[in-house]
């Protein structure tokens, strides 16, 4: 029988396991702590359990749970893209993002906000600390489709369990609190449709999110979903602290629909609808993310036409230049095209942040690195949404 993956337990899983094994109660206590505040990788580094016990931990938990097997650095160091090998076969990929490396008091000649007060560096969080920003994975693959996404363009493998999520969390943790540093942020935005695989995602967050464990705010995630109506809905009602972003990339449904698929099943009033009732039960801001594409949806008629679907909503535009991909012909926008886009936008009332690609001598583009990779047979027929 294959192991239990170590990451896959919750804390009364644990507390049962234990139990059956005819531990105390405190042995989970040490290893919730050994696992999210030690980072021990290994059943053999639990200091306080002794030699027999950890010895039947190796033998019947699986510790490596997802395993690094290329890592690459981006030419200025600042991003790190790991690719992981799960039990059978399949790969995901996660990438640590470093911002602000700048001295944590301000700098000499102070950047000043639009009101005239001094603005933090950028990069840099409000407690003053650089910015250590983690992109993860939810599934091996997509069943979504969008055309212009390499993970999209390799098909759906599978869904990931909450252990192979948090997995990925507890890898770069490790990594760098062995550098005196923290992750900062976590933003599932890497492989997958987190929405599609909700109750792991969530049981990942709530995991992660344990008071006792690794203790990581739940304002400091951002789950990036295409915009399935029926979850959006089901997270607002959840009432959870965690932010929102919403892929949208066209404002019209003609085109939206020639770029992401399942705005066939789920159209720009329905998807804006959905977030309406979100903005209204939890009170909270939405991102709309926008990958700008040259002469597709990158002109000031398209943010016009933006402008005014967004009018009223709590909200603000993420846009990207495009990072292209093999399977898709389109180009990066310009830097005077995603300028002038973002004028229009807020001319018209509508917040918006052009953000620059970061590690793109390494592929760090969602799906870039695994869909080069060659994993066992797609064994699966796209499950329906
Ligand atoms: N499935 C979720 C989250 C993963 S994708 C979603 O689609 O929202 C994270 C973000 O990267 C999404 O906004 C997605 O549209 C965007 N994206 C995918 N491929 C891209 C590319 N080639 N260039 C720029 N953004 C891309
Ligand atoms: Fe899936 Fe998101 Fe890529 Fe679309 S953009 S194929 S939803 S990972």
């Amino acid at each position: 029988m294959a192991k239990q993956l170590i990451y896959d337990l919750d804390l009364n899983s644990i507390t049962e396991l234990m139990t059956s094994w005819g531990e105390p109660a405190y042995r989970t206590k040490q290893i919730w702590q050994g696992l999210y505040q030690h980072f021990y990788s290994s059943p053999l580094q639990f200091p306080n359990i002794p030699k027999p016990l950890r010895e039947k931990m190796a033998d019947e938990l699986d510790f490596t749970v997802i395993e690094p097997v290329r890592v690459l650095d981006s030419s200025d160091k600042q991003t790190r893209k790991t690719l992981f090998k799960l039990h059978d076969g399949h790969y995901i990929e996660a990438v640590l993002m470093r911002y602000g490396e700048a001295p944590l008091h301000l700098p000499p000649n102070p950047t000043q906000s639009y009101l005239g007060g001094v603005s933090r560096p950028k990069g840099v969080d409000e407690g003053g600390k650089p910015r250590r920003t983690l992109c993860i994975s939810t599934q091996a693959g997509c069943a979504m489709g969008c055309v212009f996404c390499a993970t999209g363009q390799m098909g759906f493998k599978r869904h990931l369990s909450s252990g192979e999520i948090v997995a990925q969390v507890m890898y770069y943790a490790r990594l760098l609190h062995e550098e005196g540093s923290a992750v900062t942020n976590i933003v599932l935005m890497g492989m997958g449709e987190p929405f599609h695989n909700y109750d792991n995602t969530m049981a990942a967050i709530d995991r992660l999110n344990d008071a006792d464990g690794y203790n990581f705010g739940a304002r400091r995630f951002t789950i990036s979903t295409v915009g399935l109506v029926p979850q959006i809905k089901r997270f607002a009602d959840e009432k959870r602290q965690v932010n929102l972003a919403i892929s949208l990339h066209a404002a019209d449904d003609k085109l939206r629909q020639s770029m992401l698929p399942v705005n066939k099943k789920y159209n720009i009033d329905e998807v804006l609808g959905a977030c309406r009732y979100y903005v209204n039960q939890t009170g909270r801001r939405i991102t709309f993310e926008w990958a700008l594409i040259n002469g597709v949806n990158d002109t000031p008629e398209e943010a016009r036409k933006l402008a005014a679907r967004l009018k009223g909503l709590l909200c603000h535009v993420n846009a990207i230049p495009l990072n292209p991909t093999h399977g898709y012909k389109g180009q990066a926008t310009t830097r005077e095209r995603a300028e002038r886009f973002k004028e229009t936008l807020e001319q018209a009332g509508i917040p918006c942040t052009i953000r620059m690609r970061r590690g793109i001598d390494i592929q760090a583009g969602c799906g870039q690195l695994a869909s080069t990779e060659k994993s066992v047979s797609n064994n699966s027929n796209n499950p329906k949404v």
